[in-house]
């Protein structure tokens, strides 16, 4: 995972490059690195996949969103991202009319083509859905309870679509494979294509009496309550994938899975960047000046710290893996970052004003206190802009 590439990288195109350009960059890699057009090559095999991957996720609006903010990251949680290569068929469909066809195919992708038969087993759609957790329980992980309404098979029909008693029949149009033969004219000749059957949708079934229960889809909303296992070190916007919980496949196929990202409430003392906390600690100016004993507080609790004397405001100290625990692997932690502000008292008894004057003084400042430009500091300035 570490050493992935970019997926810009991989497909060669710029960062903002637009719906087309990612298409025709995916396509000429397709072209160039198909295992049909190198048998036996496994470098262009990996080249194939790293690219087919690389599109799978910015061909997608929602995932390339996910990616550009987190990369790899974004997709860590499941072991990369989730992908059908049957969702590429227009750019395979064209590939490979392109090429004068070539077999194979399915095989490499262990069964998911775009020939497919309308009886062939088909994998589910992919569901997503969003939680709300605390910041503690992104650093340390949470077990959380999702409800969502999903698509599933319709207890009615068990799926056929058709009411109780009755079968779909074949559809007559296409005898059942779903797919329509039509003779087009081009520059090249007649060509034959095929396109998704008209009357029945490319299901290759015909339902005259439709289930009540779903209207002939074969599937109903319903509600789910699923117990997911947030990992400790989660950021917001990622994701966790729980799978086999997104809709229903067909024929037999397997179910899709279920995305469930994160939206992580800000904390009010720490800020996070990455595995990296960071926060503010007050102290006055006795304190910087003196050295003192600070306690901080941290997501483990209150430690304690030995600021050293003549401590500057701003100051930045780093408390040693007080951060948030690595999401692949916990008992490696980032770190706390505290930045020291001193702060100013805002009023003072005439006494502790006299008293301050004094110390100024022996400091060799000279401050009036009423702001009229005597003190060193505005008479440095003063020097610098004479
Ligand atoms: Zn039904
Ligand atoms: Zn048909």
């Amino acid at each position: 995972m570490a050493d992935k590439r970019d997926y810009y990288e991989v497909l060669g195109v710029k960062k903002d490059a637009t719906e087309q350009e990612i298409k025709r960059a995916y396509r000429q890699l397709a072209k160039k690195y198909h295992p049909d057009m190198n048998p036996g090559d496994k470098d262009a095999e990996e080249k194939f996949k790293e690219a087919s991957e690389a599109y799978a996720v910015l061909s997608d609006k929602e995932k390339r969103s996910q990616y550009d903010q987190f990369g790899h990251a974004a997709f860590d949680q499941t072991g990369g991202p989730s992908y059908n290569y049957s969702d590429f068929s227009d750019i395979f469909g064209d590939l490979f009319s392109s090429m004068g066809g070539f077999g194979g195919f399915s095989d490499f992708f262990g069964g998911s083509s775009r020939r497919r038969s309308p009886d062939a087993p088909m994998q589910g759609q992919d569901v997503q859905t969003r939680i709300n957790i605390s910041f503690r329980d992104a650093a340390f992980g949470c077990k959380k309870q999702v409800d969502l309404w999903v698509y599933d098979v319709c207890p009615t029909c068990h799926g056929s679509g058709a009411k109780p008693g009755t079968k779909p029949e074949t559809c007559s149009v296409c005898s059942g494979s779903g797919r329509q033969r039509v003779q087009q004219q081009t520059m090249f000749g007649t060509m034959i294509n095929e396109r998704v059957c008209s009357n029945c949708g490319g299901t290759g079934k015909y339902i005259k009496d439709k289930c009540t229960g779903c209207g002939g889809t074969g599937r109903i909303k319903v509600k789910k309550t699923y117990e997911v296992s947030i990992p400790a070190g989660i950021d917001e916007g990622q994701s966790v994938r729980m799978s086999g919980k997104g809709e229903p496949g067909t024929n037999g196929g397997p179910n899709g899975d279920l995305y469930i990202t994160v939206s992580v409430s800000p904390d009010e003392t720490f800020s996070r960047e990455g595995y990296d906390l960071y926060c503010i600690v007050p102290i006055s100016f006795a304190q910087a000046a003196l050295g003192d004993t600070l306690t901080i507080k941290t997501l483990d609790g209150q430690v304690q710290y030995d600021l050293a004397a003549g401590t500057q405001p701003g100051t930045r100290f780093r408390l040693r893996g007080k951060g948030i625990p690595y999401l692949r692997n916990p008992n490696q932690r980032g770190d706390l970052y505290v930045t020291v502000m001193v702060e100013v008292p805002r009023s003072m008894t005439n006494e502790q004003k006299q008293k301050l004057r004094e110390f100024a003084v022996s400091m060799g400042d000279n401050p009036n206190g009423n702001g009229s430009g005597k003190t060193s500091f505005f008479k440095k300035m003063k020097d610098a802009f004479d």
